[in-house]
């Protein structure tokens, strides 16, 4: 239960626990890999949009809850609700897919001119290129997509993209080449007025 709010109107703090700050009326929880002990008020649990908002183009907002739902019933029924940490413990578990859909969606942001004081770092520019180059084969390699997609619909985490089977089908896989226009019937080219 919420009890006070800090005199800095952008703090939050429950039960005498300054945990995060309030952007937009979002709660910015502190701890991005999951509160350490004894900073985390017992019987209280953040889930969804409350704990990070995502640029909405990537469509994650619904899988991080969902996931973050199944990792609450998880962490409730192994160590039940009223065990002492189980409040921090289900923090750190939510924090796995909120960090997962985070990584990715600041990795693309950072491109944005002002979106941060520094412009990306040299390994983040590789990373990204990486993620182009997976992308790109990924429109011509069924493998490679599937890997992508796992990646990208939060089924898997980044790291499956660097997984040796990926890695080897982004160097030497099969590329089926560019399609020569788009796949469209003889109706729907005719309904789009191609013919
Ligand atoms: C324009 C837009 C497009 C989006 N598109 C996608 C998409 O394509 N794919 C995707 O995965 N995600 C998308 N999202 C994000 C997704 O909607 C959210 O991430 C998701 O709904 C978060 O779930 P939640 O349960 O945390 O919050 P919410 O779904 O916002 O649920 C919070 C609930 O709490 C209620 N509530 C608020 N205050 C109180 C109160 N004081 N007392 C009682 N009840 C209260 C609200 O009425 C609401 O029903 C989009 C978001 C936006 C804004």
């Amino acid at each position: 239960m919420v009890e006070d709010r800090a005199p800095d109107p952008h703090k939050f703090v429950i039960a005498g626990h300054e945990i995060g700050h309030i952007h937009y009326g979002t709660l910015d929880v502190h701890y991005p890999s999951g509160p350490p002990a004894g900073t985390w008020p017992e019987g209280f649990a953040v889930l969804g949009d409350a704990v990070a908002g995502y640029n909405p183009v990537y469509g994650h907002g619904l899988s991080v809850a969902a996931q973050s739902a199944l990792a609450l019933g998880r962490t409730l029924d192994r160590y039940g609700p009223t065990a002492p940490g189980t409040a921090r413990r289900i923090q750190r578990a939510v924090a796995r897919p909120v960090g997962n859909a985070w990584n990715l969606a600041v990795g693309q942001d950072a491109y944005y001119p002002g979106a941060a004081p520094q412009p990306p770092a040299t390994v983040e520019r590789l990373l990204t290129a990486y993620v182009d180059r997976a992308v790109a084969a990924g429109s011509e390699n069924p493998r490679a997509l599937r890997g992508l997609l796992d990646v990208m619909s939060l089924r898997t985490p980044a790291a499956r993209l660097f997984a040796p089977d990926m890695l080897w089908t982004l160097s030497f896989g099969s590329r089926k080449g560019p399609l020569p226009g788009p796949p469209l019937t003889r109706t729907e080219r005719e309904a789009a007025g191609l013919d």
